[in-house]
């Protein structure tokens, strides 16, 4: 996992949960939903058969703009765990996302290390989009 400390380099509140188009799969929608929550409420499908969570006045449907903090922090999607690390399809290799203000902080090492399941990731998120099982 990404150990950042968010809240000494985002001040303002997490940038990755502001207009997130954070993907999710069918099993990060049966962690969260088993905690009470309606798909229909947090998630939104996209293009290509993907599907997203819903951004509610600019956050994330589960994002605590008063606490700043995550509402599902322990069941959040796989997509938010390894964040900032992304994997960038026209280079088709995991790299940082600039846009996180920590970016400059997580080392080749730790890209290394999550690297695999990133990449895994990706594979779950399109063959269930392909094969039109995603969450949504
Ligand atoms: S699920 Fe949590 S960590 Fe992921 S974008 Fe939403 S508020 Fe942020």
């Amino acid at each position: 996992m990404i150990a950042i400390d968010c809240a000494r380099f985002c001040s303002e509140g997490r940038t990755c949960c502001t207009e997130t188009e954070m993907t999710l799969t069918r099993e990060d929608a049966k962690r969260i939903s088993a905690l009470g929550y309606s798909k229909n409420d947090y998630l939104v499908r996209v293009t290509a058969g993907f599907c997203e969570l819903k951004n509610v006045d600019g956050y994330c449907f589960f994002y605590d703009s008063g606490n700043m903090t995550c509402k599902i922090y322990d069941a959040r999607p796989e997509g938010c765990r390894w964040y900032p690390v992304i994997f960038d399809a026209r280079k088709r290799k995991c790299t940082v996302d600039d846009e996180c203000p920590a970016a400059a902080t997580v080392t080749r090492d730790r890209i290394r290390k999550v690297n695999h399941k990133v990449k895994t990731l990706v594979a779950t998120l399109r063959r269930e989009a392909v094969h039109g099982e995603s969450p949504c």
